[in-house]
């Protein structure tokens, strides 16, 4: 640490402030960031969260992309369960993510699989 106004390091922390003992300025450079770096590593966490798997359910990571895939209709019933797998795990399980992808499973596996049916009662 060190003032800006007179360049000295002879810095003091005085009732939670850092002032410079030459000059008596509380204009310091260097004085400790780990306010905002913390601020920044928690944001940057929530990004990651965002982008990775992160505490996800396993089962709601599989309905996600079941439920994507559930347009070619063979996969809607296993979006459906891994769904419903999913939405309960995160239930049970409350430090687990992912319950939009469960519900995403669900609703495009239960549509899917009715189209599904109505091919297969159709033929
Ligand atoms: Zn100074």
């Amino acid at each position: 640490m060190r003032c800006k106004r007179c360049g000295s390091v002879d810095i003091v922390l005085f009732k939670a402030i850092h002032r410079c003992s030459a000059c008596d300025s509380t204009n310091i450079i260097g004085v400790d960031v780990s306010a905002t770096s913390t601020r920044a590593t928690s944001h940057s966490d929530a990004a990651m969260r965002m982008l990775l798997p992160v505490d996800r359910s396993g089962y709601a990571i599989a309905a996600g992309y079941l439920g994507l895939v559930s347009i070619l209709l063979i996969f809607a019933p296993f979006a459906l369960i891994f769904g419903i797998l999913g939405i309960r795990d995160i239930r049970n399980n409350s430090e687990k993510h992912g319950m939009g992808r469960a519900i995403f499973g669900v609703v495009m596996g239960a549509l899917f699989s009715i189209l599904l049916l109505l091919f297969i009662f159709s033929l």
